[in-house]
C-alpha cells in the first residue's frame, strides 16, 4: 500500500498544518531521553520548508487530562511540547516559534502571520479534552492553521482524535496528504502483512496474552512460524498441562489457548513455546534463579526468561525466515539476570537480515530492547508506533489513514 506523500505537493507560499508524533519521554528534568520520534518527523518538515512553504507543527505529549496532579490539577509543566524545542530547533537548524495554547487567539496571529521557511510548534492538543473526543468543532477550529493538511504521526494514528482523523474533513482532496514516516510506517506493515516472502515468522512477546489475542489470531493466516516468549507463554504451557509455580499467567484465557494452539495446527502454521526458562524466587533484579526445563518447573518459582534450549531452537527458526515480525521481548529485559533471550533474540533477528530477511521490529519494549542492545540498525524497520502498528496486524484500517485515503 503506498500513501500520497507530501511529494505530490509544491508547498511554496503555502502554510502546512502537519500533526506530528512527538509524545516522546522526558526525565526529571524534561529533557527528551529518547528523541526517535521527532527525529523521525524532520525529513517533511524540511521538503516542505525547502519548497517554500511554512509549517504549524501539532501533537500530544502524555495524557495531562488523565494523570492529575494529586490535588486534581492539570500538571501543565510536565505535559509541555516546550521541552521538545531545543531538540527540533536542533536538527532543523532554524529558529522555531511557539504557542503556548494551542486554539487561542495568539496562536491563530502566530500561524496566520507565518512567513516562507518559518515554524510554529503548537502546545499540546491534549490540554483540550475535545481532541481525544475527536470534537469537529476543535477539529474545524485546528483546520484554520494551515491550507494544506499532513498527517506524519503513525505513533496516533489507530485514534480517531480531532488533529489525527476529523481535522481532515475540513480540508479538500487536494490539500491533505501523509508525511513520509506515516508512508514508510505504512509500507513497512503492508509488505510483512500482505507480501510476506516466506517462511514469514512472527515472534510474539510480553507480558499478557490479552493485549495479543486479536494479532495471534489474525496470524494464523499469514505467519509460516510463531515464536511465543515472554510472560505470555506460561498462559499456554498452563493451558498444555505443564506446572508453571507463580508465572505470570491469565486464568481466564486459557481455554482461548488451547483454541489458538489447535487452529494453528489446522492451518499449517507452527507455534513454538519455551521448553526451559530462567526462574526467579521472586520478581526482583537480585533475585535467587536456576534454569530448568519447562516440565521441571518448582512450585513457589517464577519463569522470567527464555533458556538456552528455547534460544536455540527459536534462532535457528528466526534464522531460516526470510520475513520476520518482532513484537514484545522474551523475559524482563529490563533487569539484567533475565535479558539473556530477548538479546539473543534480538541478535538472532539481526543476523537474519544480515543475511537477507526482512525485519519489522514494532511495539514498545521490542523497540526499547533493539535500541537497548544496539542494534536498531541491523534490522530492516524500527516502527515508531506500538498500538497502531498491532492494529495493522489486527487486520483494521487505522481511522488516521483512513480519513485522508477516503
Ligand atoms: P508488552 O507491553 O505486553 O509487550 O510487555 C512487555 C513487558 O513484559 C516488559 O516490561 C517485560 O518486563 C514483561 N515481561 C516479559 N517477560 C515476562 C515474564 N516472563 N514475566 C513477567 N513479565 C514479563
Amino acid at each position: 500500500m503506498s500513501l500520497k506523500t507530501v511529494d505530490t505537493i509544491n508547498f511554496a507560499g503555502k502554510r502546512a498544518l502537519i500533526r506530528v508524533d512527538f509524545n516522546v519521554p522526558l526525565d526529571k528534568q524534561y529533557n527528551v531521553t529518547d528523541d526517535t520520534r521527532i527525529r523521525s518527523a524532520i525529513p517533511t518538515i524540511k521538503k516542505i520548508l525547502a519548497d517554500g512553504g511554512s509549517v504549524v507543527l501539532m501533537s500530544h505529549l502524555g495524557r495531562p487530562l488523565k494523570k492529575l496532579n494529586e490535588d486534581g490539577s492539570v500538571n501543565f509543566e510536565k505535559h509541555s511540547l516546550k521541552h521538545t524545542l531545543s531538540t527540533l530547533e536542533g536538527y532543523l537548524g532554524v529558529k522555531v516559534q511557539f504557542a503556548t495554547d494551542c486554539a487561542s487567539e495568539e496562536a491563530f496571529a502566530l500561524s496566520a502571520h507565518l512567513k516562507a521557511g518559518e515554524v510554529l510548534l503548537l502546545e499540546n492538543l491534549r490540554f483540550y479534552k475535545e481532541e481525544e473526543k475527536g470534537d469537529a468543532a476543535f477539529a474545524e477550529k485546528l483546520a484554520k492553521h494551515g491550507d494544506i493538511y499532513v498527517n506524519d504521526a503513525f505513533g496516533t494514528a489507530h485514534r480517531a482524535h480531532a488533529s489525527t482523523t476529523i481535522v481532515a474533513n475540513y480540508f479538500t482532496d487536494d490539500k491533505k496528504v501523509f508525511g513520509y514516516l506515516m508512508a514508510a510506517e505504512v509500507a513497512n506493515a503492508d509488505k510483512v502483512y500482505n507480501k510476506a516472502e516466506k517462511p514469514f515468522t512472527a515472534i510474539i512477546g510480553g507480558a499478557k496474552v490479552s493485549d495479543k489475542i486479536l494479532i495471534l489470531e489474525n496470524l494464523l493466516d499469514k505467519a509460516d512460524n510463531i515464536l511465543i516468549g515472554g510472560g505470555m507463554a506460561y498462559t499456554f504451557l498452563k493451558a498444555l498441562g505443564k506446572k508453571i509455580g507463580n508465572s505470570l499467567c491469565e486464568e481466564d484465557k486459557l481455554d482461548l489457548a488451547l483454541t489458538i494452539l489447535e487452529k494453528a495446527k489446522s492451518k499449517g502454521v507452527t507455534i513454538y513455546l519455551p521448553v526451559d526458562h530462567v526462574l526467579a524466587d521472586k520478581f526482583d533484579a537480585n533475585a535467587n534463579t536456576q534454569t530448568v526445563s519447562v516440565d521441571d518447573t518448582p512450585d513457589g518459582w517464577m519463569g522470567l526468561d527464555i533458556a538456552e534450549k528455547t534460544i536455540e531452537q527459536y534462532s535457528a527458526v528466526i534464522t531460516a525466515s526470510k520475513t520476520i515480525l518482532w513484537n514484545g521481548p522474551m523475559g524482563v529485559f529490563e533487569m539484567e539476570k533475565f535479558q539473556k533471550g530477548t538479546v539473543a533474540i534480538a541478535n538472532a533477528v539481526a543476523a537474519a537480515t544480515g543475511n537477507g530477511a526482512f525485519s519489522l521490529v514494532g511495539g514498545g519494549d521490542s523497540v526499547a530492547a533493539v535500541n537497548q542492545f544496539g542494534l536498531a540498525d541491523k534490522v530492516s524497520y524500527v516502527s515508531t508506533g506500538g498500538g497502531a502498528l498491532l492494529e495493522i496486524f489486527e487486520g483494521k484500517t487505522l481511522p488516521g489513514v483512513k480519513a485522508i485515503t477516503g
